[in-house]
């Protein structure tokens, strides 16, 4: 049993507990290339929490773990079999509900731990923050904690190198092999205003990949993975600590 897991804890060790700060993973169902399944971003958000939250422990972070949520926003991959789409606005009110049972019991730090980029909590923690001012709400993106370039040679977008060589270290029963995947070759909007970040629009994704991955996953391996796992669990672990420790009147610098 790991302390900092609700999932595996009772009523017996709860029932006395206190808890500085509440992290909820977000992942998604999808599609991730032939070679990675569709629990990808489930796995990863679920390791990722774990790890980090097992660190911060060890460093005296009151923390716990609440089960990921298995759906993201999918809307763009909505002609994919099976991709499964859950809505914005489903989410703000899943979130909702987190937060008000949070906030109701007195733990007022929670951060979402996201696993997919077709999440997006900032408009919601705005919207929510206001409902909730006593709490500190965030959210975190495990994936741009850490620059790939230290780790990778091809960027990732989707189901690319970095989470391939992730998966085949977290999970290396689930990764077909490297020759069965597709390239991952995608398109870009033809807009420069969209390729410089300045603008934005969602992607149709069948209309930018053939095989569901955008990023080259071919020269994935074990030994990636591990490396940008410890480095990334590390970094979101200080995080977590930071979050547990600092009292809510200063957070500012
Ligand atoms: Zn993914």
């Amino acid at each position: 049993m790991r302390p900092y897991l609700l999932a595996e804890n009772n009523w017996k060790t709860i029932k006395d507990a206190s808890f500085d700060v509440v992290v909820l993973p977000w992942g998604a169902c999808e599609a991730h290339n032939y070679h990675l399944p569709y629990g990808t971003d489930i796995i990863e958000a679920e390791e990722i929490a774990a790890e980090a939250a097992r660190l911060a422990w060890e460093q005296g972070a009151k923390i716990t773990v609440l089960p990921a949520i298995p759906f993201g926003v999918n809307t763009g991959q909505h002609d994919v079999l099976l991709d499964m789409n859950m809505n914005p606005s489903t989410q703000f009110v899943v979130l909702r509900d987190v937060i008000e049972t949070l906030n109701r019991q007195g733990i007022y730090k929670l951060i979402i731990l996201n696993s997919h980029g077709g999440n997006d909590f900032k408009t919601m923690i705005r919207e929510l923050g206001l409902k909730y001012p006593n709490m500190f709400l965030c959210s975190c993106d495990w994936f741009r904690s850490i620059d790939q370039k230290e780790f990778f040679v091809n960027k990732d977008d989707h189901a690319g190198e970095m989470e391939t060589s992730l998966m085949m270290y977290l999970r290396p029963h689930l990764v077909r092999p490297l020759s069965e995947a597709g390239d991952g070759k995608a398109k870009k909007f033809r807009f420069k205003a969209i390729q410089e970040g300045w603008a934005w629009a969602e992607r149709k994704w069948m209309q930018v990949t053939q095989d569901t991955g955008v990023g080259d996953p071919r020269q994935a391996s074990a030994e990636k993975g591990e490396k940008y796992y410890r480095a990334v669990t590390q970094k979101v672990a200080q995080f977590f600590v930071e979050v547990a420790k600092t009292n809510k009147t200063d957070f500012y610098v």
